[in-house]
């Protein structure tokens, strides 16, 4: 008898199991009874020979009417012609003429293909086929076959859906007793099946409901395994043992909140608490900090910081590009003033230093750096990677920040927290809005606090579209609109895609090349290019005006001259790559017009237009594009131009990537432990998983009373874990 880890090759055959390696990565009984069926089909269902489609892959019912074998150019052409009672269609295999014996006329079967079209009628070559067995009658054969629901599974031409299926069948027949892991009270609870009848229902359902009964277990399944997996990981943390740091006096922070401009927030308020009850735990905070653009992130940041200062340790926030580090290191210093220049002749009674680590720094300018941090002179460093090099250590970090924390790979962010003698306290910190089960999923191992409104409520931004091709004419009045904007002395953002098109296009060998592997070939593309489009525009639509450019390639120098004449505003007219997207600050920026918008997605787009209207000044945003009207493409940028509710647009970017996007993973993998779970749709499976494996772990936190369990999760981890979790 057969286990879920037995191999396919003692069950199907040495030769089917080879197919499906090759075409699904599939080896074991485990993983053949979790490539479940897309769909179910029944009789009615099956494509009518009328209806059939060039280049679909179809499955039809017929019955053999004609067999005629001869012979062309050398070869044996068996041609048959089948019908199900709406219209013909001729099969034809060459070269196999032995098939003459079972096709014979008055016989039905199955028969699964690709729809081909040979002088202008359409065929099936070299067709799998399977028919009603001999000696049936027919009718009750059908009948029978009518009864059922047919799984239709995932196949390749190799490996028809009805193959699969027969597989599947000699994989249910050859397990006896299939241990469950799932405890019995929890299946119960919910009224879910066990694992055997799980697999019988999805795979061969008596009724549909069966099949999504048992669908919802196994989905269940999935969730409740990665919400455990994440479970043991914060419990892991739990059991790290890192240095407190609540300060005895916290003078920095009282300093610092006495200069500050403003007041906080509730929001701000609510999770200062919040961190600064993590930093007082021996086990290292694990937070994530979500907020747009602009909700005051950053100063909770720095106010956790200076605590951990106070505490003497030492803070660094990780920056995913030079831009942002520079403007980190420039807010914060802002708003720290005398507070950050500790030993220099301006410094007060109560101060740090701030330095900024980046890789662009001359290699003494760096190692002085260095120096200070290894010592502790330097209180918080704000850095790009520069700060997970080599020569880098601390004195006593105790927190490490992270921004934009999806840019960064789990083992960057543990590469910093390296340095610490003992696991610092974490703060990651992200401006994309994370609907809550992505959350739940995705970043399951943080805890997570929200700020939800901005500081002095949200100043508006209108945002239009410029649909290129059927309006040509309002480019031109954007144009004028960005005029009419420096005039009255505010600045203007102009976004494009692209830095340079490349002078070569692909070649047509190149293109099939790519097509083949599946790439994307975005690049053939003309696009909008800041450095095409920043003459182009000095020169014509906006002459007279001051722009300069601003993009990756620029050497950090000029990148930050640019940046702080822009903020000076010197500069009227910036034209620039996505660098500007997250973090740059300055309130006298009213307008952004967004070039070949499309090419963007939808939370980047609301992320790029919350750089405008972030002073008294209302912001206007334009997005233009050469998409056609009603166009998928189109319509997504009605979708940013309707709404300015980040969490929405960030639903409706997730709802248009592939699940394997979201959670980090590649769908097409025959190996994934998650195969049926959406994280949109199944948001209260989510929910229920979640609960139930904090009551697991609630018990025993490393689940002793229920080894299948654990050991599925133990899988997971090993299987899954790597890839998945880089990704958070
Ligand atoms: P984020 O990092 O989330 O983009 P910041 O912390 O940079 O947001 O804050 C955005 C702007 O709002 C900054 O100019 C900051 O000084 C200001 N700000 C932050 N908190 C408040 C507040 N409570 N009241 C008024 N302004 C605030
Ligand atoms: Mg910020």
């Amino acid at each position: 008898m057969a286990s879920l880890s037995t191999r396919l090759t003692n069950i199907v055959g040495d030769r089917t199991a080879q197919v499906l390696e090759k075409s699904f990565g599939i080896t074991t009984v485990n993983e053949l009874l979790r490539h479940y069926p897309r769909r179910y089909v029944v009789r009615g269902e099956l494509t009518d020979i009328s209806t059939l489609i060039a280049d679909d892959e179809v499955t039809i019912l017929a019955e053999i009417q004609a067999v005629n074998l001869r012979r062309a150019n050398g070869k044996n052409i068996l041609e048959v012609v089948v019908t199900d009672g709406s219209a013909k269609l001729s099969l034809t295999f060459f070269n196999q003429a032995w098939r003459e014996k079972d096709l014979k006329v008055g016989r039905v079967g199955l028969f699964a293909g690709k729809v081909g079209v040979f002088k202008g009628r359409r065929q099936l070559s070299h067709p799998d086929y399977q028919l009603i067995p001999d000696g049936n009658d027919v009718d009750a054969a059908v009948a029978e076959f009518a009864g059922k629901f047919l799984p239709v599974y995932p196949a390749t031409s190799k490996l028809p859906s009805w193959k699969v299926m027969q597989c599947v069948n000699l994989a249910l027949e050859s397990i006896d007793d299939l241990p469950d892991y799932l405890p019995i009270e929890i299946a119960q609870e919910f009224k879910y099946p066990s694992l055997k009848k799980a697999f019988l229902d999805i795979h061969q359902p008596p009724d549909l409901d069966s099949a999504e009964n048992a669908r919802q277990r196994l989905t269940f399944d999935e969730a409740l395994l990665l919400q455990l997996l994440l479970g043991q990981r914060r419990n892991e943390i739990l059991k790290l043992s890192t240095k407190s740091r609540t300060p005895n006096t916290p003078v920095l922070v009282a300093a610092f909140e006495a200069k500050l401009p403003f007041k906080y927030t509730a929001g701000q308020i609510e999770i200062n608490a919040e961190i600064e009850k993590d930093l007082s735990n021996k086990y290292p905070m694990h937070r994530l900090l979500q907020g747009e653009v602009g909700s005051g992130k950053t100063v909770v940041a720095l106010r956790a910081m200076l605590s951990v200062v106070d505490s003497s340790g030492q803070a660094a926030l990780l920056a995913p590009t030079e831009v942002l580090a520079l403007q980190h290191y420039r807010t914060i210093t802002k708003l720290l003033g005398e507070l950050a220049q500790a030993g220099t002749l301006q410094a007060g009674a109560i101060g740090t230093q701030v330095e900024l680590l980046t890789g662009s720094l001359s290699t003494a300018a760096k190692k002085e750096i260095h120096a200070k941090l290894a010592s502790g002179q330097t209180g918080i460093v704000i850095g790009t990677h520069a700060l997970i090099s080599d020569g880098v250590a601390f004195n006593d970090l105790g927190l490490v920040i992270v921004d934009e924390q999806h840019r960064f790979g789990v083992e960057q962010r543990d590469a910093l927290r390296m340095k610490a003698k003992q696991p610092p306290h974490l703060l990651v910190m992200t401006a994309t809005p994370i609907p809550r089960t992505v959350a739940m999923t995705v970043f399951g191992d943080l805890d997570i606090s929200t700020l939800r409104e901005l500081p002095g409520g949200r100043v508006a931004i209108t945002t239009h579209l410029i649909p290129v091709l059927e309006k040509p004419h309002f480019l031109n009045r954007a144009w004028e609109r960005v005029k009419e904007e420096a005039e009255k002395g505010h600045q203007i953002y102009i976004v494009a895609p692209r830095i340079v098109n490349p002078s070569k296009k692909l070649t047509e060998r190149e293109i099939a090349a790519a097509q083949l592997l599946g790439e994307e070939l975005l690049d053939n593309e003309e696009m909008t290019a800041v450095e095409e489009l920043a003459p182009q525009l000095a020169t014509g639509a906006l002459k007279g005006l001051k722009i300069a450019v601003l993009h990756g390639r620029l050497s950090s120098e000029v990148k930050e001259q640019t940046m702080s004449a822009f903020a000076r505003g010197e500069i009227q007219v910036l034209v620039a790559t996505t660098v500007i997207e997250v973090g740059v600050d300055v309130p006298n920026a009213s307008m952004m017009v967004i070039m070949d918008a499309d090419r963007f997605g939808v939370s980047q787009l609301h992320q790029l237009r919350g750089r405008v209207g972030r002073g008294s000044v209302p912001g206007l945003c334009l997005l233009v594009s050469n998409a056609q009207e009603d166009s998928q493409s189109m319509n997504r940028l009605q979708s940013v131009a309707a709404t300015l509710d980040g969490f929405e647009l960030a639903r409706i970017d997730l709802e248009q990537r592939k699940e394997g996007d979201v959670l980090g993973r590649s769908q097409s993998g025959g190996k994934s432990h998650l195969r049926l779970l959406r994280v949109l749709r199944d948001e209260d499976l989510i929910q229920r998983a979640r609960e139930v494996a904090l009551k697991i772990l609630g018990i025993n936190s490393d689940m002793d009373h229920l080894p299948e369990l654990k050991n599925e999760v133990a899988k997971l981890q090993d299987d899954e874990a790597a890839r998945f979790m880089d990704k958070s």
